[in-house]
This record gives C-alpha cells, structure tokens and sequence, in this order.
C-alpha cells in the first residue's frame, strides 16, 4: 500500500485553456496517508471521475504531478500503477465461479495455488460469501454480484491503493446501508489505502476518516466527517453535507456586529478579513425556539421521525430549525435563538470567523 501524492495538478479537456473555466480540475494539491480511508465527495461534473482517472492513469493530467510513496507516477500507464478499481456496475466472469472471479485476480499474476485458496479465503469470509464460493457468477443476485466485484478488488495484498468509483448505485436501497458498513469493516481489516467516489453525503460520511468535498474542479474542505459537519469552511460545504443543510443567511457587518434583518446576532468569536458578501451560517440543529430572538413566522412544520423541522420566515428568508417536537400551526409567530459558538459569519462563501478559545 502507498501514501498517495497530488501536487499542483490541474486538468483541462481542453487543447488550449484560456482561464480557470477552462478546466475540470483547477488546483489539486493533497497528501493521502498509507492505509487511509478516504472520500471524494461532491456533485455530478465537480472533476470526481477525473481525478480518479489520474489517479488510475486513464488520463494524463495538462500539469502536476502525482506520487505514490515518493515514486513520481505520471508517466506510467494503468497497468504499471498497481491499483485495483471497483467500478459502478459489477465486473465479474458470469460462467465462472465466485471461488474463480475471487482468484483471477491472483492467478492473473502467476500467485500460487496455495497462497490462492488461503486468500481467497480470507476475503470470503470478510464479505460472508463461503456459502457461495461454488455457485456460478450469473446466478447471484446484484448486490452479491458487486460484493464478488469489491472481494477482486480486495483480494491482492500487492496493490498500492483500492479505488471505490460510486460502487453502490446498482445495490437497492435496503441493501445500500449493509454494504456500506461492511465496506468500512473491510478497511479496518484489510487497512489498504482506499479512496471512495461518490455524490452522497452518507456513504462518504459512513466510509470515510478524511473526506474531500470538491465543487467545480476545486477542493473546498478536506476535514473528518465531524469537522465537515461542525465548521464548515465554505458554505458549499454546509449546505451540501447534512439533512437539511446548514442556513446560509444574508447578513451585514457593523463594526464587530453582525446583523441579520437588522437584528443583531452573536457569531461564535472575532470575525476575520473584510468586505465581501457577507453571510451568516448556523446548522438547523443549532437554531432553537426561544422566548426572546429573532421574530419569525411558521412556513411549514414537517416531521421526520425523532425530530422536526420547522421552517419559518424572517422577512423574506427561509431559517430551518431542527426540534424535538413542535405543535405548531402555519403562520404562528415564533422566536429564533441561534447557538453563538455554532454561528458563523461567511465572506464570499469562505469562513471569516475564528472560534474563541
Ligand atoms: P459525475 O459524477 O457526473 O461523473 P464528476 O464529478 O465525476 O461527475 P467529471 O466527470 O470529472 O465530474 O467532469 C468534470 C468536468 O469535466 C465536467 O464539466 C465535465 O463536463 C467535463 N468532462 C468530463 N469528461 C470530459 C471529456 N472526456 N471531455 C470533455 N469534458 C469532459
């Protein structure tokens, strides 16, 4: 396995780019830990899949340079990388056996048969499939299909990362969650380094220690699931992790006061930099009703299980709180508290508030 290394690596489709728009990868600079687990996270044409074909080596990038373990790569084609692919949709041999797609991977590259069956083996009963290692490929159902599918991509212990590209889109949606946490059970024993590529916020949240959220070619916050969550560095990333998604709010800035719809609002300590349009970002989790605060009116309560969601309007914006429980009718007036050390102030998208210590 490898530490993984991009430095300065941009992509363009592109002959001759003219500017930033140009490219589908704009600045990539990462540093990946040997037998991390690790996510690209972010929506459809961000540049995850090109990222992953440099990775992989199905594209040369237009500049940088990539590593694995200090071992500049570049220049090599796929097959020299040493790293084992799942894709979306299963690749596996359906006239052969599951024993026989788990081996051909080893057997590809003259392992012997001894050191075959035991790692075979070993990988079966990680993915629970010893009961099927007999039955043919094309008669399993999809989600067995694609765990066969990642036990190829596990079983060599030669390989310098395991690359995951959205491989639960074919699994049905009850099925997802148990793939998804075996998947993470996976990486805690077989601790390959291991990059995972999807657009949703909950595999990559399930699987991942490190997660990188990308948004048009750029990497707007490399943080661990929890860092993601509590202090989002762009207001991409609040709105885009979490269910509903961080409140991003207009907001102006007097002096050290932030106001919202002229109310001032407490920010969780000294704001940083200046200018630029200023917004303020509070998770609904952290926006509470309250008997003094700022004066709302109820929109819709909807509820979702544990809690609700209760979305009222303060002038023209929209601010969702997340309750235990609201016995509320549409149009009711409320007050909205918002948690100070959870508050914070946005200029042009990019955090501008240092927590107080
Ligand atoms: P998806 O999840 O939809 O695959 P993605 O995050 O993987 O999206 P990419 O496929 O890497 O994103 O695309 C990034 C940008 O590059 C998009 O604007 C896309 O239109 C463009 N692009 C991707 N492949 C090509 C190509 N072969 N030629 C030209 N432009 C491309």
């Amino acid at each position: 396995m490898a530490k993984i290394t991009l430095s300065n690596l941009r992509h363009s489709y592109l002959a001759n780019p003219s500017g930033p728009a140009d490219f589908a990868l704009k600045e990539i600079d990462l540093d990946w830990q040997d037998g991390g687990a690790y996510a690209l996270l972010g929506p459809s044409g961000c540049g995850k899949s090109t990222l992953l074909n440099i990775i992989s080596g199905l594209l040369t990038p237009s500049d940088g340079r990539i590593l694995f373990d200090d071992r500049d790569v570049t220049d090599l084609p796929p097959d020299q990388r040493n790293i084992a692919q799942v894709f979306q949709f299963p690749v596996i041999y359906d006239t052969m056996t599951v024993r026989e797609n788990l081996a051909f991977p080893l057997r590809n590259r003259g392992v012997n048969e001894a050191k075959i069956a035991e790692r075979v083996a070993e990988i079966a009963e990680m993915l629970e499939v010893e009961e099927m290692l007999d039955t043919r490929a094309a008669h399993l159902s999809p989600d067995n299909k694609q765990k066969i599918s990642m036990g190829r991509g596990l079983v060599r212990d030669d390989v310098n990362v395991v690359m995951f590209d959205e491989p639960l889109t074919v699994i049905d949606p009850h099925l997802k969650w148990k793939l998804r946490s075996k998947l993470k059970e996976l990486h805690q024993r077989v601790k390959a380094t291991m990059i995972y590529v999807t657009h949703d916020q909950t595999e990559a949240l399930t699987f991942a220690d490190q997660v990188v959220v990308m948004q048009e070619g750029e990497i707007v916050q490399i943080g661990t699931p929890v860092e993601l969550f509590e202090r989002p560095q762009h207001t991409f990333v609040g709105h885009f992790i979490g269910s509903p998604g961080m409140n991003i709010l207009p907001a102006t800035v007097e002096g050290e006061q932030v106001l919202f719809h002229g109310q001032p609002i407490p920010v969780e300590g000294r704001l940083s930099g200046e200018g630029g349009t200023t917004e303020l970002g509070v998770r609904p989790e952290f926006v509470s009703l309250a008997e003094n605060g700022v004066p709302a009116r109820v929109r819709k309560v909807a509820d979702v299980g544990r809690h609700a969601v209760v979305e009222a309007m303060v002038g023209n914006t929209s601010v969702k709180a997340v309750v235990d429980h609201a016995n509320l009718e549409q149009g009711a007036e409320v007050h909205l508290a918002f948690r100070q050390d959870q508050t914070r102030l946005y200029r042009d998208g990019w955090i501008a508030t240092e927590a107080a210590s």
